[in-house]
Formats: C-alpha cells, structure tokens, sequence
C-alpha cells in the first residue's frame, strides 16, 4: 500500500507513518503540507520522497493508493472529498469534520465511489480494550450496570497550538478526546448513547475553547457512563472501570497511544489480573485498513464509527452550551 500524508503532523511523525511503513509493502511517497518549507523539511526527516502544497500533486499520482489525513480538523471534509473523487482510499483522523452532516458526507461519497474509509479510533484497536470487551460479552462481569472513563491528561507543550485556541481548527477537549471516549464506549458496550449532559470550563489553558469537560450519557439500556476529558490534569492519570451485576473491571492507564497499563477483575471469588497482547495499537489498525482494501476484511473503526463518535462529541458540546440534556443526533441511518 502506497500512501499520501496529507497534514505534515505530529502524530504521523510519532506514530502512523512506523505504522504504514511496519506492513509488508508499506510505503510512504507523499506528504501534503500548507507550508513549502514545513513539507519539504518533514519529508527529508522522514525520508518520504514527495513533498507539495498541491493536494492534487498526490491525488493525480496513480501509484498512491490510499491518504491519510491528519491535518488540523476543519480541512478533513474537503481534503478526504477530494481523495474520494480521486479514488483514493482514506484513512482520517478523528474528528472526521467539523459537522456530523459533512462527515456524513465524506462516508456516503467513499460509498459511491467503491473507497474505503476508515477512522483511526486507535483506542479500540489495543490490547487492553479487546481484553476489557471480551470479559463484557463473555459475561463476566453480568449485566453492565454504568462505566466511567477518567480521560484527564496534561497536553504536551508542542501541541499546545490550535488544540487550545483555535474553536475554527476544532481545537477543544471535546473533539479532541471526548471524541475517543465516545468510541470507546461505544466499542465495549455495544450500543449507542442516546442522550447526554454535559459541563465544560476552560480553566486557563484553553483560550476560547474548553480544556475540561465532565459528562454523563444514557444507553438505550439504561447503563449510565460518566467520562471526563482534561488539557489540564499532569497526574490525574488514566483509565475506566465498567461495573457489572456480578463483577467490576478496573482498567489503569490504558487511554493511551502505547500499549501500556493494568486491568484486573473483581468479583464474589476475588480480584484477578487480566493479562493482554502488547502490540501496536496503530500498526494493528493499519492492518485492518490494509485488509479491508484487499477485500478480506473490515477497518477497525468505520467511517461510521468516525460518524457516531463526532455525534456524541458534538453532542456534550451543545448540553454544556444549553445545560439540558441533549439527545444525540446521529443523522438518518
Ligand atoms: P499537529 O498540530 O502536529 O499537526 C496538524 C497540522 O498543524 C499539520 O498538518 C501542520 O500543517 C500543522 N503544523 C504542525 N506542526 C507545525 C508547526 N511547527 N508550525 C506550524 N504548523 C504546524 O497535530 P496532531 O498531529 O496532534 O493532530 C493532527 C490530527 O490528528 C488532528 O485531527 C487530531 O485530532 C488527530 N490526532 C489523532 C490521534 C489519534 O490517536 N487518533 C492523536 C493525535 C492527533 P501542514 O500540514 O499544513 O504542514
């Protein structure tokens, strides 16, 4: 698989293009920048043999098989609809748009066109997650009763740019971590929130956008989930607990990029640790992409999952601007 970065990013840098490079015939030709000088020094660090401001310089490459976008988020909706019409498969980073209607979009037009497109919701893709989700469905912890996720970290210094000043780059706690949160809930309980409420502050940090973000959401099953998202928190730590009728999961420090933390399960007979499988979280969701491209699979997470996340992102957004409850606007199926 041949790709094209589009977004000269730090988290293609640090994680995704390892990740594309990690599979057999991976390859990286391409990266698209705002800037000449930004790219071109991004593609020399890099070794990636193009570097343009042109989008269409890459689209038009006929030996590029797929994009990844990871730019800032308000320019996913046009860059991914003009890797679509160019018949290129995408790979976009969460949120997918800045509107549940253009990421809806974005999903119905790789449809037409025959495309994949998956959304790197890394977080269901690791080990951890996958050993939490099987304790779930094979019951052992009964029926779910509520979960709660503690999403509160410390944004590094070198992002500390759009993500907390720019409401137009979709810069925010909310599109940015709340985001995953929803996918992640999502991916372990099976079912869709259907309302929310929701209080945000911005405590300093954000500059026009909020930098922590407390929320309870409603299950269609009447489980409740309390999740908090923070900029701001250097030693909150992470994690999430799903309770159950006959047991509770505790998972520490596993809403991370790194295959990292602890989970153990308590029930009537005790408290156990559950082991899990240690690889990379972005390796193994590059694999599925690569498989759903080859026709002998699915992505990890869908472009309808990238959908329902942004929903309930957006969603906790409007309950903290209104303070009602909002019920979640995931659009015609
Ligand atoms: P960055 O701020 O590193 O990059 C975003 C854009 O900012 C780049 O495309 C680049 O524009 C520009 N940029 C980067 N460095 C500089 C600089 N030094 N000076 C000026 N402009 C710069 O963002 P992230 O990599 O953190 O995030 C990019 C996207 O990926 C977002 O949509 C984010 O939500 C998502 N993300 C997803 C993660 C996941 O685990 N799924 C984790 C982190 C981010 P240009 O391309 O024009 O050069």
């Amino acid at each position: 698989m041949n790709w094209a970065l589009i977004g000269a990013s730090t988290i293609a840098s640090q994680h995704m293009i390892g990740a594309f490079r990690a599979q057999a015939g991976g390859e990286v030709t391409w990266v698209i920048s705002g800037s000449e000088s930004r790219g071109g020094a991004y593609a020399k660090e890099h070794a990636i043999a193009n570097a343009s401001v042109d989008l269409a310089d890459a689209l038009t490459d006929a030996s590029v098989d797929a994009v990844y976008i990871s730019s800032t988020n308000e320019k996913h909706f046009s860059q991914a609809m003009a890797a679509i019409e160019a018949g290129k498969h995408v790979f976009c980073e969460k949120p997918l748009a800045m509107s549940v209607s253009d990421a809806r979009a974005m999903v119905v037009a790789a449809e037409k066109a025959g495309v994949v497109f998956a959304t790197n919701h890394h977080l269901r893709c690791s080990g951890s997650h996958n050993a939490v989700r099987d304790i779930i469905t094979s019951g052992g912890i009964g029926s779910v009763l509520s979960a709660r996720i503690f999403h509160a970290a410390h944004l590094p210094e070198n992002l500390q740019g759009w993500r907390i000043d720019s409401k137009e780059s979709g810069g925010g706690v909310v599109l940015d971590i709340t985001v995953h949160d929803a996918d992640v809930i999502r991916f372990l309980l099976g079912e869709d929130p259907v309302s929310v409420v929701a209080q945000t502050t911005s405590s300093g940090m954000g500059q026009g956008v909020e930098d922590n973000a407390m929320s309870v959401w409603q299950m269609p099953s009447g489980v409740l989930v309390s999740t908090h998202e923070s900029f701001t928190h250097p030693y909150a730590g992470s994690g999430l607990e799903i309770h159950g009728s006959e047991g509770s999961i505790f998972a520490d420090s596993v809403m991370t990029q790194m295959p990292v933390g602890k989970i153990s399960l308590l029930t009537a007979a005790g408290r156990k640790d559950i082991p899990f499988d240690g690889y990379n979280l972005y390796a193994f969701g590059v694999a599925r992409f690569c498989e759903a491209v080859a026709g002998t699979g699915q992505p990890a997470a869908t472009g309808w999952d990238g959908v329902k996340s942004l929903a309930i992102a957006q969603a906790v957004q409007d309950a903290a601007a209104s303070g009602e409850r909002v019920t979640v606007a995931y659009g015609a199926s």
